[in-house]
């Protein structure tokens, strides 16, 4: 999933918890429940022996943040990745309590991680890896307390194996202590691709709201894990032109746009991103320029989904950045700093909080799935997401328009409102000193 490593590594935690100060003015919430979500509720650092294929034992570091449960269970995913530390872990936590908090579900933040590179593991080492994971934080974590969910590099298969770790601990058959697990141990329709579906149904506001033409409208995608194939999927069925994606490895660039899912078929059965129309399984390169991941995020696009990992725009490349509509489906892709330049030039971006919040919404249907033991549809998914996501959009795109604020701020703020509400709600008043509200 991963298209580009991080231009600058800074303390993303000290970074992320800039935006709640700026937000902070606009927001009806007491500045101590500020200082609060300054400071994760509680994190565990853990080791995890794996015996290797080989023989030899490897031990790795793993955590699990729970930031902030005012306004229900901790939820976030678990990702695996060599770069994962204590200070991401927090940051994306954080990124979780916010996320929760913009598209009204009933749950704060969390998130894990174990540092690894997992594709150099064997299957069986990285099944020896997840579960070893699940048995040091057993009791960090449950359906009532804190409910992981996949994140980069980590998928339903995985998710299966810790559900079934965690249910032959506790002697219980538990489904909902994890979410995005495999249909057949108690996953939910749409789940998959609710990512990626959601940014989507942000667009579709968006091109409401400015009247567009799908097919006169260009994106480009850098990051073409799960979320970003899933939206250039949806967009592209729609007609907008996918004039550009990357990986890894790098990009590819046609001004006529590709077939995205030859590009998908590609991608997932031959585990290459390659320039090819596909019919039937026979696929034929198409013309296309190959292109940096530098390079995608500068080209002159209508729209540009950052989809793949933090800091991908920075104050060093944001000046260069030509999207007027940026659609953020990864985690933290632009910095604070890169925020302000961008302001600058009067770009719109879709915030990460917002634009996918689609995956820890499906992630909420299938816990309540999982705990009333029935089961919705496909259709009955895209249509509860669709009416959450389109109202949240909205709701955040009349905030920013009258308060003359950035969408970020104007979606932290309707996150921190919601949150102080709670805080109230909790009857803390007596802890605050005051009645929870400036
Ligand atoms: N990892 C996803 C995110 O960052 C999903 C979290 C979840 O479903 O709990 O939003």
């Amino acid at each position: 999933m991963s298209a580009v490593e991080p231009l600058q590594q800074t303390d993303l935690f000290t970074e992320a918890i800039k935006r709640l100060d700026r937000a902070q003015e606009y927001a009806k919430v007491h500045p101590e429940a500020i200082e609060r979500l300054k400071h994760p509720k509680s994190v565990l650092s853990v080791a995890v022996p794996v015996r290797m294929d080989d023989g030899s034992l490897r031990l790795f570091d793993g955590y699990r943040v729970r930031h902030d449960d005012t306004r229900g269970p901790t939820k976030g995913g678990i990702r695996y990745h060599p770069q994962v530390d204590m200070s991401e872990v927090k940051a994306l936590a954080l990124w979780m309590t916010c996320k929760c908090a913009v598209v009204g579900i009933p749950f704060g933040g969390g998130k894990g991680g174990i540092s690894v590179n997992p594709k150099e593991l064997s299957h069986m080492e990285l099944e020896r890896l997840s579960r070893g994971f699940i048995r040091q934080i057993a009791d960090f974590i449950g359906p009532d307390t804190d409910i992981p969910a996949p994140d980069v590099y980590t998928n339903s298969r995985i998710m299966g194996w810790m559900m079934d770790e965690y249910s032959r601990i506790k002697r219980q058959k538990t489904p909902a202590v994890i979410t995005g697990k495999p249909i057949s141990l108690g996953g939910s329709q749409g789940r998959d691709d609710a990512t990626g579906r959601g940014g989507y149904y942000c667009l579709k506001e968006l091109e409401r709201i400015r009247g567009w033409n799908p097919k006169e409208i260009s994106i480009a995608v850098q990051g073409f894990g799960n979320a970003g194939q899933h939206f250039a999927r949806l967009c592209h069925n729609d007609g907008y032109k996918i004039v550009a994606v990357s990986d890894s490895r790098g990009g590819i660039y046609r001004e006529e746009g590709f077939d995205v899912p030859s590009l998908c078929y590609s991608k997932n059965v031959n585990r290459e991103l390659k320039a090819v129309y596909c019919k039937d399984s026979v696929c034929d390169t198409v013309e296309a320029t190959s292109i940096t991941n530098e390079q995608l995020l500068e080209l002159d696009v209508n729209v540009l989904a950052p989809a793949a990992l933090e800091n991908t725009i920075t104050d060093v490349n944001a000046g260069r950045i030509k999207a007027p509509v940026l659609v953020e489906l990864a985690n933290g892709p632009v910095t604070p700093e890169a925020d302000r330049s961008l302001e600058e030039k009067g770009s719109l971006v879709i915030p990460d909080i917002l634009a996918n919040a689609g995956g820890v919404t499906v992630s909420y249907f299938e816990w309540v799935q999982n705990r009333s033991g029935y089961y919705w549809t496909e259709e009955e998914v895209h249509t509860r997401l669709r009416e959450i996501m389109s109202r949240e959009f909205n709701a955040i795109y009349e905030r920013m328009t009258s308060a003359k604020i950035d969408m970020r701020t104007a979606a932290y703020a309707h996150a921190l409102d919601r949150i102080g509400e709670a805080v109230e709600a909790h009857g803390t008043s007596a802890f605050f000193g005051t009645s929870g509200r400036s």
